[in-house]
């Protein structure tokens, strides 16, 4: 007999996990026939078939299988499945990179003449996807500020069909109300459409609180180590299976590489995202002792506007903050410069800290006007806080400090 032939009780294990620590290393895993313990990375484009009636059933769709990796793939699946699980969504779909998420939300759902509301605190190239390209195809949008509800309700037409934001924002830490703007987009009958990528299933659910779909750049926390861009869609079947179609027929698909790769940072989620908040909690709290910082923009300080909502609706505060120093850009260039711990980057989401400096970086592109409405100042730094330990990353600050004396 071989080992095909024999399949025992462990072969296909339902893991049936309520934790999400537990979901993030188990979920999902149907074993091969190997009985193999890590995931499998299936790198195949293509599947074959046993007859041509079987190809021919599969190709209509009257039988389940995989065809070509574009439509899907057993690694990519794995993926998927266990980050649906994660957001307690019914189904996920996963993209090459957070954009491409974001772009097959748009494009699945809206069509010329919708309407959108979006917060004018998303990241930059989302509002490039609005403002510029779906403008194009007669989708029109307008930006709001992300915590003025009365905006929001103040900008929903009779044919808005999508809201749109980021919660906790960056690089401020604004933070948006999502219980009550799910009520106001139900109300109009729209879509609330959540970037969680700052919070990740671990801080904050937002499908439970009453958005309807979640999108993710998983290039971020959910990898933790900057290693591969990816994106995913996360939300009910009905609305997914929309999404899947336009994954297949445009080809915004996850390579399996790098799905397998996310699912070894998704085991250790639940740790990382703790330890990025602990550590990040810790420097804020340093930095607001500090007599050179004018202000720090982070949820957790008690000072924060939206401290009481950010407990509420998240577990911790998340991993990024950003302050003021006394000063402009000059002393922030000169504070950044003298770090020696830290990397000079701007991604973020990683177990090593990095630091930048929005105004000539991530918001360059800006008006004058807009980052002065957006908070944007030239003595503003943003730091994205890693896993170092808390002690190293208050004497690279202190060196920042020390250079602005
Ligand atoms: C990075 C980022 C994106 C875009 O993701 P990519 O993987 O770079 O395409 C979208 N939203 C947020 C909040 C991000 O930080």
């Amino acid at each position: 007999m071989s080992k095909y032939d024999y399949l025992g009780e462990r072969y296909q294990f339902d893991y049936s996990a309520t934790e999400l620590a537990t979901q993030a290393i188990r979920m999902g895993h149907q074993r091969s026939p190997e009985m193999e313990h890590a995931e499998p990375m299936y790198m195949t484009s293509s599947y074959v078939f046993n007859s041509a009636a079987e190809a021919a059933a599969c190709f209509a769709g009257d039988i389940p299988g995989n065809v070509y990796s574009r439509y899907t793939n057993p690694t990519v699946h794995l993926f998927e499945s266990r980050i649906a699980a994660l957001e307690g969504g019914e189904r996920a779909v996963a993209t090459a990179s957070g954009m491409a998420a974001i772009l097959s939300v748009c494009m699945s759902l809206l069509k010329a003449g919708d309407h959108v509301v979006c917060s004018r605190s998303v990241f930059g190239t989302t509002t490039t996807i609005f403002s510029k390209y779906l403008a194009r195809f007669g989708v029109t949008t307008d930006f709001v500020p992300l915590t003025d509800l009365a905006r929001w309700q103040e900008a929903i037409k009779p044919e808005t069909k999508m809201l749109f934001l980021e919660t906790p924002s960056n690089p401020l830490s604004e933070v948006a109300d999502l219980s009550a703007l799910s009520q106001l987009s139900k109300a109009n009958d729209c879509l609330l459409v959540v970037d969680n990528c700052f919070c990740t299933p671990i801080i904050q659910q937002p499908l439970k609180l009453g958005a309807d779909i979640v999108v993710h750049s998983a290039t971020k926390f959910l990898d933790g180590q900057g290693r591969c861009v990816g994106g995913v869609v996360v939300g009910p079947d009905k609305l997914l299976e929309e999404i899947h179609i336009y994954m297949r027929a445009a080809g915004p698909s996850m390579s399996p590489f790098n799905a397998w790769v996310f699912l070894k940072g998704l085991e250790t989620l639940s740790l990382r995202m703790n330890a990025h908040c602990d550590n990040a909690l810790a420097l804020a709290q340093w930095l607001n002792a500090q007599p050179e910082i004018e202000h720090v923009f982070y949820a957790g300080l008690e000072s924060h506007p939206q401290h009481a909502l950010a407990k509420q609706q998240q577990k911790k505060f998340g991993g990024v903050l950003a302050f003021r120093v006394k000063g402009g850009q000059e002393e922030a260039w000169r504070f950044i410069d003298a770090t020696r711990v830290v990397s000079l980057t701007a991604n973020l989401g990683d177990a090593k800290t990095t630091i930048t400096h929005p105004a000539t970086t991530t918001h360059c592109r800006l008006t004058a006007e807009d980052k002065a409405q957006a908070g944007i100042s030239d003595n503003l730094i943003r730091v994205a806080v890693g896993l170092e330990d808390i002690n190293d990353l208050i004497t690279d600050m202190q060196r920042g400090i020390d250079a602005i004396k």
